[in-house]
């Protein structure tokens, strides 16, 4: 952590007590973040951490965007979609044309473009490869059909990057990332904010398109089928980001069954003096501490462009299983209180689960950490 980095952090500190903790509940009982969320965050400079100052944005890199993440995992208040406008911006930094850049970097710094990214369908989610949306070029326009589901800030957003299918032949080579602007897009309907078992106050919604003209102008990068591997390049970053969030959450998960063991008396002592309560914490702290440096080499090697798909996938399977284990044991030590709803310790347990399972599950870590194994040297 660098000066800059401390003031960052600070300020995001700020940010959550004032514009994210006093609604946090609200928020949860209506299932999606407030749109003002979005722009007061861009005027305080959380959105465009990473954009180039040329773009409106602050100039920065992923360890500013890194401290962000875990800042904001610290809330204990996942609902806000902030990942998602990092993993977009940088899709549009890495691949967007000149004037892609200009188009959509600056609001997406402000917070006046909420980005989604629809690669999810009802019928395919891992072998996103089978995705059957389909984008047909109609002279200078692209005709986009197809259903979404699963996609987060669905209900805000109104800049959807859509996986489609420019050539439904060819699986990986067919696909092309197609930034749609939905704001009076003909054809485009929201579906339903689906109810979910965590995460509450964070929209995960359906997304329809039917006969939905885009200009061809907004194929990302120009060049049809470069989707997939655009997708791919980016993924390291996403997969990153859930590895820090992970950390972030076991630190309030720790700080509250910290609190709560010293507090609590059963047979006459604390919760926290049973021999059983103080190997579980250790063995917490440890997974937690292991998890950390791990996941700190790693934006390391983000930074130094040298982060490979296996190992930001060894961050991401490994962290979010620590974060379910250390949230199955803290919730042990609240007793019946951690299965109260009204304990942050129940809502952090049911917020955990998920990150095994979106941006890429578990298996599908251990596959990619497998072909490496495959392909690579035996030691
Ligand atoms: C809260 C939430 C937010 C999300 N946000 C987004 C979003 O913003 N955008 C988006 O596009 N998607 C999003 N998703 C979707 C998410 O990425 C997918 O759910 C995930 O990739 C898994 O796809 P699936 O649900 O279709 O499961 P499936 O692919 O059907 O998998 C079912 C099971 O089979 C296993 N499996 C599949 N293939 C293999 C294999 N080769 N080897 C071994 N096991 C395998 C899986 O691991 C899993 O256990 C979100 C999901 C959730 C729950």
């Amino acid at each position: 952590m660098t000066e800059e980095h401390l003031m960052l952090q600070d300020s995001l500190r700020t940010f959550v007590d004032r514009e994210i903790r006093p609604h946090s509940e609200r928020w949860r009982k209506q299932g999606v973040v407030d749109r003002e969320l979005w722009t007061k965050a861009g005027d305080a400079g959380f959105l465009g951490a990473a954009i180039p100052e040329a773009y409106g944005g602050s100039g920065g890199d992923y360890g500013h965007e890194s401290v962000i993440c875990l800042e904001l995992a610290r809330s204990g208040d996942p609902s806000w979609g902030w990942a998602i406008q990092s993993i977009v911006a940088h899709y549009v930094m890495a691949y967007g044309t000149e004037e892609q850049k200009d188009r959509w970097l600056p609001g997406l710094g402000t917070g006046n473009l909420i980005p989604a990214i629809a690669m999810t369908e009802p019928g395919t989610g891992s072998d996103l490869q089978a995705v059957q949306t389909k984008a047909e070029k109609v002279g200078d326009h692209y005709v986009i059909n197809g259903a979404k589901t699963f996609i987060t800030n669905g209900q805000l957003s109104n800049l959807v990057v859509v996986v489609a299918k420019t050539n439904p032949s060819q699986r990986a080579k067919g696909i092309s990332l197609i930034m749609v602007e939905t704001d009076g897009a003909e054809g485009f309907r929201r579906g339903r904010n689906l109810e979910k078992i965590g995460m509450k106050g964070q929209d995960t919604s359906e997304l329809f398109f039917e006969d939905v003209r885009v200009p061809t102008a907004n194929l990302l990068g120009g060049i049809e089928g470069s989707g997939f591997y655009q997708l791919m390049q980016e993924l390291a970053w996403e997969r990153l980001q859930i590895a820090l969030s992970a950390i972030g959450a076991c630190d309030v998960m720790m700080q509250e069954t910290l609190q709560y063991v010293k507090d609590r008396k059963a047979f006459g002592k604390r919760i926290f003096d049973f021999q059983n309560t103080r190997f579980k914490l250790a063995e917490c702290k440890t997974k937690l501490e292991v998890s950390r440096a791990f996941t700190s080499e790693c934006v390391r090697k983000l930074l130094a462009g040298n982060l490979d798909a296996a190992t930001a996938s060894m961050a991401k399977w490994w962290c979010a299983q620590a974060q379910c284990e250390i949230a199955d044991e803290c919730l042990q030590l609240f007793g019946g209180y951690g299965y109260m709803a009204e304990y942050p310790i129940a809502r952090l347990f049911a917020d955990a689960r998920v990150q095994q399972i979106y941006g890429g599950t578990r298996e599908i870590m251990k596959e990619l950490i497998a072909r490496s194994l495959d392909d690579g040297p035996t030691r």
